[in-house]
């Protein structure tokens, strides 16, 4: 296994399966793009080759669909079953959820237990502000298929202080009294924000979140794994929450993650716009496509930031969330 001066190595894959998606979220692209999906994505069997030779060459066992929006790709269709067949720890999907009561028999079916659905509010005019597109009630329904065929949902909610800084009680309700786990995402300094106003005038913290929480739950703070991104807490009267607290407490340290862009590109860190092209090398025979994994490997990890999250002009959505 390859690992850096930090004891960090890869276990973690993230891909986006495609640029496209349906939203044009407020804090991920600007003035209501929806960036165009990026030409010469990966097919289906490429993105399964490349789980199968990171998963020899690098001990990934973890596994996450992203994008872009991973269910408005037909290769979500074609791949999930056969992810499902992979040697993996775990497979989860992250999603916006417009999609999930459509696919919802895919899902369940391929065996899937987890995903997560970033949802940024309950109230139905505010969410089609932040989207730019979408309905809730529809979002919603997916989530309840997902919760009654057994399957774990975790919310990723970006608290912004201009939109939603009201919703950070009602989204906790919402999760805890429907068994799901909550996840703030503190604001990241990605794409257009990397140089606009609007990040410092929409920031929210750990430190503020922590205290609108604290207004209504009792809560502690409990141990998260060593390569997890969220802070845990424990609410006392049941259930949990996390905080994505990529300012306030960055965990750059103990990142194991590695992310496949749509177009077969490897990114080792966020915060670098430094990417490897793996298209050509997926077509090689096995073993010398291990080799030159393993050289692109070593690149992507050496790309890695020691500490904290500087932010990139890369948008979200290409290299996956
Ligand atoms: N379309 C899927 C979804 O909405 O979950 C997957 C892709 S989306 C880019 C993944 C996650 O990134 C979402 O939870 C979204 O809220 C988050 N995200 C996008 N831009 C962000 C930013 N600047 N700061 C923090 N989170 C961001």
């Amino acid at each position: 296994m390859i690992s850096d001066r930090y004891g960090r190595s890869f276990s973690n894959l993230r891909i986006s399966l495609t640029a496209a998606c349906n939203y044009a979220c407020t804090y991920c692209v600007p003035d209501g793009k929806r960036l165009m999906p990026a030409r010469a994505e990966l097919e289906a069997t490429e993105v399964l080759r490349a789980v199968d030779l990171m998963i020899a060459t690098t001990g990934i066992d973890k596994v996450r669909l992203t994008g872009g929006e991973p269910l408005l790709s037909p290769k979500f269709d074609d791949l999930m079953p056969d992810l499902m067949q992979r040697p993996l720890r775990d497979v989860s999907l992250t999603t916006n959820g417009q999609l999930l009561d459509r696919k919802a028999d895919l899902i369940i079916d391929s065996g899937l237990k987890r995903i997560n659905v970033s949802l940024d509010t309950l109230d139905p005019e505010r969410f089609r502000a932040i989207a730019r597109s979408g309905d809730l009630a529809t979002v919603q329904r997916g989530i309840d298929r997902m919760l009654d065929a057994g399957i774990s949902v975790k919310l990723n909610m970006v608290p912004l202080r201009s939109a939603n800084r009201d919703q950070v009680l009602p989204m906790l309700d919402y999760a805890l009294s429907n068994g799901m786990e909550l996840r703030y995402i503190e604001l990241m300094k990605m794409g257009h924000l990397q140089h606009d106003p609007r990040f410092e005038r929409d920031f929210l913290g750990m430190d503020e979140l922590l205290d609108i929480i604290g207004s209504r739950h009792a809560f502690t703070r409990t141990d998260a794994p060593f390569d997890s991104t969220a802070v845990r807490f424990a609410v006392e009267s049941g259930g949990t929450f996390g905080i994505i607290a990529n300012e306030s407490e960055p965990f750059c340290s103990s990142c194991t993650r590695l992310r496949l862009s749509s177009n077969g590109r490897l990114y080792g860190c966020l915060s670098s716009a430094k990417s490897h092209d793996i298209r050509d090398l997926l077509t090689l025979d096995d073993e010398q496509a291990r080799e030159r994994l393993k050289d692109v490997l070593g690149m992507a990890l050496a790309d890695k930031q020691p500490l904290h999250f500087t932010g990139e002009v890369t948008v979200m959505k290409f290299i996956g969330g």
